[in-house]
């Protein structure tokens, strides 16, 4: 099974780089990004999951509804998705997050990504303290000067201390370049096509990652090209032409909760 997941957050890209910008904190191009990405799933028949944070849903409650109501998985990006210049604890900020989506879906969710992927054992320990049962916010990448995460594994892994379960991020299997968000829209499908097809020979379910706000068109002069270009409906274009090839290959996309209670 083949997991795409999005996250759907406020954009604060140039925020995250100390930049003022009339755009920072946008909510409108996830929602619009969310408007195609429905329709894309709906037309092909594809079950997602999206990581929304307690910021976003707050301001779009009916959104969170609409794609609840498609039959996508909900699932919790924090509350804020911004750590810089920010006092914050982290188990209140999950817990603020949590809430506010399980009072608009009326529905316990499950699944967790950290803003910016922040993995950390601290961050499994208090996932694990409210219950989430996945964490999906290890990318076990290299690329320098960002991740070296080439020691962890690639499959799904529990802890001896903790309930939790930590799925993490697709990558190229032996040189852990990473093939998910701006590495598909800039390298181009094909990237994300080989590490897929690697991975699954090695019968681990590839789980994808791309931002609600991909899928506009995006333009700032403080951010770099790699944040914008190939957004928009070029973006559209390519996922669709990712999910009909692996679907002409017979295989199956589904939530990051439907592959747990498989997996299980
Ligand atoms: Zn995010």
């Amino acid at each position: 099974m083949i997991h795409i997941t999005i996250d759907c957050e406020e954009w604060n890209s140039p925020y995250l780089r100390g930049k003022k910008d009339l755009d920072n904190f946008n909510t409108q191009f996830s929602y619009d990004g969310n408007t195609r990405l429905l329709e894309l799933f709906s037309k092909h028949n594809v079950k997602a999951t999206f990581f929304i944070t307690g910021y976003y849903a707050e301001r779009h409650p009916s959104d969170v509804l609409r794609i609840f109501n498609a039959g996508h998985e909900i699932a919790c990006h924090g509350y804020e998705h911004h750590y810089r210049n920010r006092k914050f604890d982290v188990l209140q900020d999950i817990r603020k997050g949590k809430k506010i989506i399980e009072t608009i879906i009326g529905e316990k969710i499950i699944g967790f990504r950290a803003p910016q992927v922040q993995y950390s054992l601290r961050l499994l320990e208090v996932l694990d303290s409210l219950g989430f049962e996945y964490d999906s916010s290890l990318h076990p990448a290299y690329l320098p000067g960002y991740y070296n995460n080439r020691s962890f594994s690639l499959r799904p892994h529990g802890f001896p201390h903790l309930q939790i379960k930590e799925i993490p991020v697709a990558v190229y299997p032996l040189t852990r370049l990473p093939i998910v968000w701006t590495f598909m829209r800039n390298v181009g499908m094909w990237w994300t096509q080989r590490a897929v097809n690697k991975l699954i020979r090695k019968k681990i379910d590839p789980v994808l990652y791309f931002h609600s706000w991909e899928f506009v068109k995006m333009s700032s002069d403080n951010v770099s090209f790699l944040f914008t270009r190939n957004t928009g409906k070029k973006f559209v274009s390519m996922l669709e032409k990712f999910i009909v090839v692996n679907k002409k290959k017979g295989r199956v996309f589904g939530s990051m909760k439907n592959g747990t209670e498989t997996n299980s």
